[in-house]
């Protein structure tokens, strides 16, 4: 099958917004052995985007339309679309009673109608996160036509849980797809480790970077669900076995999203342990991930947030002598905070983190990026420094990367790996 892409949107074509849309399609698509030959970006403009999806049409089996789906006299891809293709636009009412759900109780225009009016004939796309709904389908010609909303939040989880699933029972299968997620290792060598993996056909391997952090979507299709899922499991399991202790977590949630915190929450709890953290640089980032798992309460009692040297000196016991010998971003501080946030909660765990977030703030020694992050058992303590480029890195990826390698570490303590992966 041969697809191409159009964005729909001026402030796309203007770069006011980031076209991410198109390229969470393309990879899902290609996961699926579908071929994206071609992606466009129009304007809101009813001339060019006639032109643009009649020469699509001509030449694919699939067209999927992004964005202009929404309320506004802006939004016309339906309208066009429907032209194109000789169709009428009519009240779908399932759709109208969504959308009258989702306003219950709230002001809601009569514009917001709109968007209920769907073509003729089409198979409609619930749009379980917002009001547009997306549809599915075929021009004269028998093209495929798929129509789906623009914000990300509706478009992303309408082609995983909607269109993909919809494109694989045309084919006659069911698909199953599970999360292969990793942390720690860079996307090259991750990439270099799982090569033959990417080549794979049924099930396909589809790589995703985001936050420091790589997933691996495996995705088979089978003719049952039990078949696919076993394919599945199969080739997941064999790619953990060649990314080692880098893979935090094997589940069904297809975001890309960190989850490093559901992991550690889990180990704790299993294990019956706490956790608590002291936070410089990261400035509560790491509670506050831990906490946004329900059930944080059973493996977090408190955490600390300590940015002069007087409360890390006063709350944690960092020594005064330590600070300024080495500055309070040094190894031997964080050494310090996580050792006395461990003595001081009574938790099981305690964790240290300091660190130059920038933009400001760096010398020739420690530069902006250079943070250091440590664990206690109460037995033994292990430091890490993290180095990141401050050219590559803004104050929020800085924070963030911190907060996740701290969580991995506490990850790799709580199941006995070492710290640092040397080469496999
Ligand atoms: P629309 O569906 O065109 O009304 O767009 C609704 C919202 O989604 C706007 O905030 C757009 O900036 C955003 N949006 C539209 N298309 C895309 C896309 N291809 N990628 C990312 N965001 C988009
Ligand atoms: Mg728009």
């Amino acid at each position: 099958m041969q697809a191409e892409l159009i964005a729909v949107g001026t402030e796309l074509l203007l770069g006011h917004t980031i076209d991410t849309d198109s390229a969470y399609a393309s990879r899902e698509l290609a996961a699926s052995g579908i071929d994206v030959l071609r992606r466009f970006t129009v304007g809101d403009n009813p001339a060019r985007l006639e032109e643009t999806l009649r020469l699509a049409l001509s030449r694919s089996d699939l067209v999927v339309l992004i964005g202009g789906l929404g309320p506004t006299k802006d939004d016309l891809t339906k309208e066009i679309a429907a032209r194109v293709c000789g169709k009428q636009l009519v009240m779908h009412e399932d759709s109208r009673r969504r959308i009258e759900e989702h306003f219950r109780g709230r002001v809601c225009g009569e514009t917001q109608w709109k968007q209920a009016m769907l073509p003729e004939g089409c198979d409609v796309l619930p749009n379980d996160h917002g009001t547009a709904p997306g549809c599915v389908f075929r021009a004269e010609n028998g093209c495929l036509v798929a129509l789906l909303p623009g914000p990300p939040s509706e478009c992303e989880p309408m082609i995983r849980d909607r269109l993909m699933p919809y494109l694989h029972r045309l084919g006659g299968g069911v698909i199953a797809s599970l999360m292969v997620r990793t942390f720690g290792i860079g996307e090259g060598t991750a990439a270099e480790r799982a090569e033959d993996f990417l080549n794979l056909v049924n099930p396909t391997v589809a790589p995703y970077a985001k936050d420091s952090e790589m997933f691996f979507r495996v995705t088979a299709k089978a003719s049952s669900q039990e078949e696919a899922q076993k394919e599945c499991r199969a080739v997941a399991d064999r790619l953990c076995e060649r990314l080692g202790s880098y893979v935090y977590a094997v589940n069904t949630d297809g975001t890309s999203q960190s989850c490093l915190e559901n992991t550690v929450v889990e180990l704790l709890a299993q294990r019956g342990l706490t956790v608590s953290a002291a936070e410089s640089c990261t400035g509560g980032l790491i509670a506050k991930r831990l906490t946004d798992v329900p059930g944080a309460s059973a493996v977090l009692n408190m955490s600390f947030v300590t940015y002069s040297n007087e409360a890390k000196h006063r709350l944690l016991g960092v020594p005064l002598e330590i600070l300024d010998r080495y500055g309070a971003v040094s190894e031997q501080v964080a050494r310090a905070m996580a050792e006395g946030v461990r003595r001081f909660s009574g938790s099981s765990v305690g964790v240290g983190v300091t660190g130059i977030a920038g933009p400001d703030g760096g010398t020739p020694e420690k530069p902006v990026g250079l943070v250091y992050l440590a664990v206690s058992d109460g037995e033994h303590t292990w430091v890490r420094r993290m180095n990141a480029p401050a050219r590559f890195q803004s104050r929020e990826k800085i924070r963030f990367r911190a907060a996740s390698t701290a969580l991995d570490m506490v990850r790799r303590l709580l199941c006995g790996l070492p710290m640092e992966e040397g080469p496999v």
